[in-house]
């Protein structure tokens, strides 16, 4: 439950006021029928069975990949395509190029690919391919392998690619590579060739240019040949604990190492869309089980912040806590946190972090990235085309997430996302949520957009249709598209579900375009018994109101206007109102607002104290007015 700090010390009896609209009731669905939501809906099904033998010493890997590929559309597929993400670590690759034009550019990044020599780029060399047991031609464009098929997949077939290939990890520049700024080894993601995914909307081959990714659901059965020296934690479960050891074992079991100087790790990772993994020599390795069974691992090195590594494992558990109860059951038997990357990404059943910053960083950071496991590990939108459902719902839960930690109970947990977003929208650098990620004109952009617009997108949703109906939906959407790729209509038809309220024109405007929300105050006056308040739409953006008025004795009104496009008013939120107004037609630019009480008995008027509702200017929300209210 969130906790809003409403107050209500007294509800006045209001009902003989000529300017109340009747309650309707609230239209909450009584019964839960998920399968009626997505009817129709397909998805490519896909197992990879994968033989990786690592070259520690030269930095690069062999590898087969089994693949058996499941045409679940309607469509005959006379084409796939693979990804083949190392091959951006190049001089002069789009991700090269885009980095060195773009007018922020990653500081991660900057030219640091432009400058890397032959035995530091990465590559995935492609020595064969075979489609149903026959050789066939292929071409290779960048980070995008086209695969024309001399006969094309037919609906509801499964078919088998075999691959043999060798691939060099690049030099860490973002998200995969060896030896990052913290010491790991290897941190291996986006680091195989890798099926595009084809669903509703088509292919989605994007070349790689360092951000987001989108993959077919499926199984992974994994294998990795390595010099015993080395410690590897990643997405899937081990198979082969007693001839590992290295902290998989519980202690007391005996380790039956194998001959020779390498071990051979199996994972198995089922209904996933994704496969990562680290290694290091260093790696230490505890495991922490939730009450609920669910593991969880940690790897992380003996250095300065291990620590924090230890001082890390109760918030880990706490918060998965949280979020099972909140967005739904993790459903995995484990998660991994890692220390790796050049971060935080997050990755199915795992997730790869640095640790080198403040305790409260890495707290905050794992607990983002572990959500990501409900926000694009199984709830798993296309992140590339919609970045903010994912970072965006990921950074709302985080900061829900991070209040209950801290037992702060803050106003509006949101609070950061919502200045971000302001910030961005008195600017003039906005560019619409559909936007997609690869697309936006700076990196500032993008960021701000699909955290903290994203952010606000679902923490104002709670003011538009009631926390009660918001809680619900979240937790329908989680039933009803989970291990799916859901889109954006998707959760909206949730929504709408959930609160009985038509919400295409939010969609509409808060995503498709970069209208804002500005409401204002205009006037108060008297009028005999009762007050006249004039409120001003003054964005183009509309929205329903929750206007708060607190008199001079103390006593606090709620009073609601609807939005008319809406077609309906919200439920407990988590109070209802005492007084309902006549809805509000969006065209509109003002409306009369008669409070029944005297004038003089009014000591302040406030429109939206939660401040869920994303007024770009809210300074004039509030009446007498107020200089320093600006928060
Ligand atoms: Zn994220």
């Amino acid at each position: 439950m969130i906790m809003l700090k409403f107050f209500s010390t007294g509800i006045l009896v209001l009902t003989l006021l000529t300017t109340i609209a009747q309650r309707p009731p609230v239209n909450l669905p009584t019964q839960e029928q998920p399968g009626l939501v997505y009817q129709g809906y397909w998805q490519q099904r896909i197992q990879y069975q994968m033989d990786i033998t690592m070259d520690d010493k030269n930095h690069q890997f062999t590898g087969k990949q089994r693949i058996r590929y499941t045409n679940n559309s309607p469509d005959r597929l006379d084409i796939v395509f693979f990804h083949l993400y190392y091959n951006a670590f190049q001089p002069n690759s789009m991700m090269d190029i885009r980095s060195r034009t773009i007018s922020d550019p990653d500081g991660r990044v900057t030219d640091r690919i432009f400058h890397l020599n032959s035995n530091e780029i990465g590559y995935h060399k492609i020595n064969s391919l075979s489609y149903e047991g026959n050789p066939v031609d292929f071409k290779i464009e960048g980070t995008i392998m086209e695969v024309p098929l001399p006969v094309g997949i037919e609906p509801n077939t499964t078919v088998e690619f075999e691959m043999e290939f060798e691939s060099q990890i690049p030099v860490q520049i973002r998200r995969t590579g060896r030896f990052n700024q913290e010491g790991v080894d290897y941190s291996m993601t986006q680091w195989y060739p890798k099926m595009a995914e084809y669903d509703k909307e088509g292919w989605h081959a994007n070349p790689y240019v360092g951000r987001e990714f989108h993959g077919v659901w499926g199984d992974f059965d994994v294998t990795i040949h390595m010099n015993k020296k080395y410690v590897i934690g990643g997405t899937g479960v081990l198979q082969n604990p007693e001839s590992i050891g290295h902290g998989y074992l519980p202690e007391g079991n005996k380790v039956k190492l194998p001959e020779g100087e390498m071990l051979h790790w199996h994972f198995k990772a089922e209904n996933v869309h994704d496969f990562a993994w680290a290694a290091d020599p260093d790696f230490l390795h505890d495991v922490v089980r939730m009450e609920n069974g669910t593991r969880i691992h940690f790897f992380y090195q003996p250095d300065t912040s291990a620590q924090n590594w230890k001082d890390l494992q109760p918030y880990a558990v706490k918060s998965f806590e949280y979020v099972n109860k909140h967005f739904g059951v993790y459903p995995y038997p484990q998660y991994s946190i890692i220390q790796g990357g050049d971060g935080g990404m997050e990755y199915p059943m795992c997730t790869l972090i640095t640790s080198h910053g403040s305790f409260g960083g890495l707290v905050s950071v794992t607990v983002h990235e572990s959500i990501h496991s409900w926000f694009q590990g199984m709830l798993a939108t296309n992140e590339s085309k919609y970045p903010w459902m994912d970072e965006g719902f990921t950074t709302y839960a985080q900061s829900m997430t991070l209040d209950h930690l801290y037992d702060k109970n803050a106003v509006n947990p949101v609070a950061n996302s919502y200045m971000g977003y302001a910030m961005l929208a008195r600017s003039k650098d906005q560019e619409p949520l559909t936007t997609h990620a690869d697309h936006y004109k700076k990196n500032r952009t993008y960021g701000i957009s699909v955290y903290s617009k994203g952010a606000v997108f679902l923490h104002q949703l709670s003011y538009i249709v009631g926390q009660e109906a918001f809680q619900k939906g979240m937790l329908d959407y989680y039933k009803t598209w989970r291990f799916k790729h859901p889109t954006p209509d998707d959760f909206k038809r949730v929504m709408e579900r959930a609160s009985g309220l038509e919400l295409d024109w939010y969609m509409e405007q808060f995503i498709g375009t970069i209208n804002a929300v500005d409401y204002a105050i205009g006037s108060v006056e008297k009028q005999g018994k009762e007050t006249k308040v004039v409120l001003e739409k003054k964005g183009d953006m509309p929205m329903p109101l929750d206007i708060k008025v607190t008199l001079t004795d103390g006593t606090i009104e709620w009073h609601y206007i609807p939005l008319r496009i809406m077609r309906g008013e919200k439920g407990p939120d988590p109070e209802s109102f005492d007084v309902v107004h006549k809805d509000w037609g969006w065209a509109y630019p003002s409306y009369e607002l008669i409070v029944g009480t005297p004038m003089n008995k009014i000591k302040k008027i406030e429109i939206d104290p939660s401040r869920r509702m994303a007024d770009i200017y809210p300074l004039n929300n509030v009446y007498p007015k107020q200089e320093n209210n600006n928060n």
